[in-house]
């Protein structure tokens, strides 16, 4: 054998998988068809389009807003150029400390695209056609997905674009519509609102982000409504047309959409397609991902393993990258103990959104007595200080172990503060870890502690 571990794709799952492996004193080799390393996470997903949200958080001066009024800006005139420049230095420094890690590690890598021959046997075929082959005792498919492309819709990179290629815009739109209102079509959605560009959003179902609380998700709507976005449920799109000056979004029920540029963003597919799946036994969905065991990460091959957006919901970076690790350790005969069962859950949308447990509909059709304590960042010493007029947490409790079940949070650093929750949740904790302990103040993350003691008042006090 040349390796003991085979990584295929070079994104959050493989990178942590070929790492882990070298740990355990393994020989890996990495291949990613892509011109850097990084996969999607660095350098189409989930990097670039946080470190465009910072940047028009910043240029546009929005967390101001709330104290000097919506037409505050820190920059007047923001253009395309101003949100790639730091968008280039982000994603150089990804993958420098990428390549660091790998040589530190004695982690080898190549470019070139993988094949399998046999279950301990690929193919490597680099973009100048070079080939050669080699032998691995363990394989990871961490090859990830790619935008969906309809061939109805016209993807042009002038009025129609997907989301990997939103990064390439020579200009900012005028007008936007986005179609899709999945996590990566809010998020680009809410961050090109938040620079005052009028957005439409389109989504075929009557209701978005099911696996949210629905009571955040509710807010959160309607904060995209009082900023001026319009949002079109329950429209499915019969085309979509690009125009010389315009693309034209034409809906089932016979109205139209005009704006200067389309997203168009509704789901991706698997890599799948040139793996050579089919000579070693493993098979695919019609969206193009791998079955796995859910624990272990082997695939129908008990040698092949494999992880991250390649297997499907949740499709995240941070879930990506801890499959990758169990996949690895489980290879190497690492027995690690069984997962926790919450992971939280990051939507950088503006404002954010993030998640952690049982949503108040889950709690309520398990039939279990709960309580919910609330909190509202504007209610905060530390939100009137930032100028926080929305936003807040909602914590569900059991009435009968007094365990935290859920937290949820719409608002402001979200995405940070959610872990309190992940914390108590998977430790187990009750409504008295919040209301027995002191957090610092003024905090947002005051906001668990008032939320806590809304529940604990109306629970009885154990
Ligand atoms: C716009 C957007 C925003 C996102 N935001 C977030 C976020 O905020 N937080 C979060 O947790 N997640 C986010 N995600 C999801 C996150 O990017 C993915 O979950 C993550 O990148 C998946 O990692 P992966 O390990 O499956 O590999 P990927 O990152 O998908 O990389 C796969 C790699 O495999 C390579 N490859 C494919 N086929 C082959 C082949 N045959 N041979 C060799 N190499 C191959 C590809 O070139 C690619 O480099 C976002 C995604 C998108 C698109």
């Amino acid at each position: 054998m040349d390796y003991d571990m085979l990584v295929i794709g070079s994104g959050p799952s493989g990178r942590r998988a070929a790492v882990q492996s070298a740990k355990l004193g393994k020989s890996v080799l990495v291949v990613d068809r892509g011109r850097r390393l990084g996969g999607v996470s660095v350098h189409t997903g989930t990097i670039p389009s946080k470190t465009l949200r910072e940047t028009v958080l910043n240029l546009s001066g929005w967390r101001e807003r709330g104290f000097y009024g919506r037409g505050y800006r820190v920059k007047q005139d923001i253009s395309i150029g101003d949100l790639v420049e730091r968008l280039h230095k982000t994603l150089d420094h990804e993958v420098e400390v990428l390549q660091h890690q790998f040589m530190r590690n004695t982690v080898k890598s190549a470019r070139a695209a993988v094949k399998f021959l046999t279950p301990n046997k690929a193919s490597l075929t680099a973009d100048n056609g070079d080939y050669s082959e080699v032998g691995f005792a363990n394989a990871l498919i961490a090859v990830g997905t790619r935008p969906h492309r309809p061939a109805d819709v016209p993807f042009d990179k002038k009025r129609v674009f997907d989301s990997d290629e939103m990064l390439e815009l020579h200009h900012l739109p005028r007008t936007l519509t986005v179609i899709g209102a999945g996590v990566i079509g809010v998020e680009y959605a809410t961050i090109f609102s938040a620079l005052d560009v009028p957005v439409t959003l389109v989504e075929p179902r009557n209701t978005i982000l099911d696996f949210i609380d629905r009571e955040i998700v509710d807010d959160f709507i309607h904060q995209m409504r009082d900023r001026g976005m319009t949002i079109r449920l329950g429209s499915t799109v019969k085309e979509i047309a690009s125009k010389p000056d315009h693309a034209e979004v034409t809906l089932a029920d016979g109205r139209t959409i005009r704006s200067e540029m389309v997203l168009y963003a509704a789901g991706r597919t698997g890599n799948v397609a040139s793996l050579g799946l089919d000579l070693v036994g493993i098979e695919a969905d019609a969206r193009g991902r791998i079955k796995v065991d859910p624990n272990t990460f082997q695939t129908s091959v008990p040698n092949i393993y494999a992880s991250g957006d390649v297997i499907g919901f949740p499709s995240l970076a941070s879930t990506s990258m801890e499959q990758g690790r169990v996949a690895a350790c489980h290879a190497f005969g690492v027995n690690l103990p069984p997962p926790p069962e919450s992971f939280p859950y990051g939507i950088y949308a503006v404002p954010e959104i993030s998640t952690v447990g049982l949503s108040e509909e889950q709690v309520r059709d398990s039939g279990a007595a709960y309580e919910v304590g609330l909190a509202r960042f504007r209610e905060t010493s530390r939100g009137h200080i930032m100028g926080v007029s929305s936003g807040f947490l909602k914590l569900l409790f059991s009435v009968e172990t007094r365990r935290l079940l859920g937290a949820h949070i719409v608002g402001e650093g979200a995405t940070e503060l959610i872990h309190i929750g992940q914390a108590v949740i998977n430790l187990g904790g009750t409504v008295d870890f919040f209301v027995n302990n002191t957090f610092n103040y003024p905090t947002l993350a005051e906001a668990y502690k008032i939320a806590g003691l809304d529940a604990w008042n109306r629970m009885g006090h154990g």
